[in-house]
Parts: C-alpha cells; structure tokens; sequence
C-alpha cells in the first residue's frame, strides 16, 4: 500500500538556529508571553521589522484567529512566526491557513514535536478541537535549545512522558509505515537515553524526531484514554504515564516495559478519576482519531477494563 509522509519544507535544528534562520521583512510575531521575555528572544534572533501580538492566551479560541486576521489585513504582513509554546504556534498554523502567508514555528517550552506536525487545537465554542489540515505545516520549524533551559522540571517531564508516548504510540498505529517507524524507533531511543542516564539536553531532539513520527501515523489507545483524565485537570504528559503504559499492554506493545520504565524514572503517581468508569469510556468511545488507529479492535469494555487497571492499582510499579 502507498504512503504519505509530510514534514515542514525547511528545519533547522541545533545551537543557534533561531540566530541564524534569515527572517524575511514585516513578519508577525505571535507569542503568549510578556514583553520583558520575548524581548531578549527577538534580540537573540536578530529579527528585524516586526510586529508582534502577545494576546495569545492558552487553548486559543477561533475567534483569537479571526481577531489577528482581521487586526493586520491592511498592514502587508509578509509571514507569521510562533514563538512560544503549543498555543502561539496553533494560532500561527490556523492564521497560515486562513490566508495562506507562510508560518515559521519556534518552540521556547521543550516541545512535544507540535511544530512538525498537521495538527492544531484551536477551541470552538469554549470545547477544545483537535485539527488536522495540511495546510497547517510549517514551512520552517526552527528548534533551538537556547530557548529551553528555563523549563520547569514538570512540565520538561509531562512534555518528556508525552514525546515518549507518541512515538511508541505512533510505532505501532495502523497508520505506520516504514518511514514514520524509523522516525518513531529513533525518537524514542534518543528519549530513553535521555530520561534515564538523565542527559536532558538529547531530549528535544528527540521530542523532534517523536512529532515527525507521530505526526505522520497518530497517537492511538494511550492518548484515547488519556483525554477522561485532562478533562478533569490532569496535564496531558503526565495522563500519559499512566495511560500509554496500560494501553502498551492492552496492545502487548514491544514498548510496555521500556515505556514504564521511563515513567518510574520520572517518578510519575497513580492518576485517579472522579467520573465512573462507565461515563468515561462513553466519551472515550467516540474518539476514533485515535481508537480506528489503535493495532487492535477496542471495544468499551476494554476500555473500561483499561481505566479500571489505571486508577484501581498502580500500573506503573
Ligand atoms: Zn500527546
């Protein structure tokens, strides 16, 4: 059967490759943070000629989109940069499909590889949506570690958990093919290593290499499971440890053992849920972005079975 692999047109990777990306005239820098911060990044970039909007606020909605449309229509913007974490760079992937301008995505938080992907979450009538368009693909992703050391050692370990768990989710989807395998067998070593021998500075790499594989195959019953948990406040990596793990079992994963032992490295809790199981596996059912591409048939009472074993014991000892 044919397959299909899509990546932005130009990546930059490495020690000053935001310094060194040549930024075309009278872009629009888009970004959820403060001046006093993304002052000393544009500086960094040595970018020229900008505007920038900081309104961006986290799970951007549509109408944030249409706002930064309609604000810098008559103003010859000539291409979009997201500097910032997820939601700078969902609004940038939505506003590059509205009006077919070119989006340059920069990640400042150690990513989970949302920059080489044709997904976005944009939020319609206050309910988070996740998208998939071509027309969301970058036409540079530039990851720089200059932007990183400042992360948080939560969320570097949810957004580690996450990268993880996209590879070896995305390893084995129904979706896979040779090539997003090799990206995905690659990312997740590279993950491993960095996670357990604590070389944190190989994980956005990694993370990179997990976005292009995920990206391209899709997450499956981990990530499925995973929303019961964030709809009642569990940030999404951290979901993961707990969920990936079961579902790697469900799916006798070649990555169960090795993703567990990435969890217990990072010293993830047991996750409890306040819905009753029954509720939860009726919102998880209708998830089948994720669930079509899990390598086995998945029916409610394996779900069900699959939450039971997540908050009833520990499945990460
Ligand atoms: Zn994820």
């Amino acid at each position: 059967m044919a397959w299909k692999v899509m990546m932005p047109k130009k990546i930059m990777f490495g020690e000053n490759a935001a310094k060194e990306f040549p930024y075309p005239n009278k872009a629009l820098i888009i970004t959820t943070t403060t001046p006093d911060i993304y002052n000393n990044w544009l500086d960094y970039m040595g970018i020229k000629g900008y505007e920038v909007y900081d309104k961006v606020t986290p799970d951007p909605a549509i109408e944030t989109v249409e706002a930064i449309q309609k604000e810098y229509e008559s103003k010859d913007i000539s291409c979009y940069v997201g500097l910032g974490g997820g939601s700078s760079m969902d609004v940038c992937k939505y506003l590059g499909k509205l009006t077919g301008k070119p989006k340059i995505l920069i990640p400042t938080t150690f990513g989970t590889g949302a920059e080489m992907t044709t997904y976005a979450v944009i939020s319609f009538s206050h309910k988070k949506k996740l998208l998939q368009d071509e027309a969301f693909l970058a036409d540079a992703a530039i990851v720089d570690p200059y932007f990183l050391p400042g992360t948080p050692f939560n969320i570097l370990r949810n957004s580690a958990c996450d990268a993880a768990a996209q590879a070896s989710e995305a390893y084995d989807s129904k979706l896979a093919n040779p090539f997003t395998r090799f990206f995905c067998k690659e990312a997740f070593d590279i993950l491993e290593n960095g996670i357990i021998n604590d070389k944190h500075d190989l994980l956005p790499y990694g993370a990179m290499l997990s976005g292009i594989g995920f990206g391209n195959a899709s997450t499956t019953l981990g990530h499925a499971l995973s929303y019961a948990f964030s709809n009642e406040g569990v940030p999404h990596g951290y979901a993961l440890s707990s969920c990936t793990t079961v579902a790697h079992k469900f799916n006798k994963s070649i990555y169960y053992e090795r993703f567990k032992r990435i969890c217990q490295k990072l010293k993830f809790e047991p996750i409890k849920l306040k819905k009753p199981l029954d509720q939860a596996a009726d919102d998880i059912m209708p998830d089948r972005g994720h669930l079509d591409n899990n390598p086995i048939p998945v029916t409610k009472q394996d779900v069900i079975k699959c939450l039971d074993e997540i908050v009833s014991g520990n499945p990460l000892l």
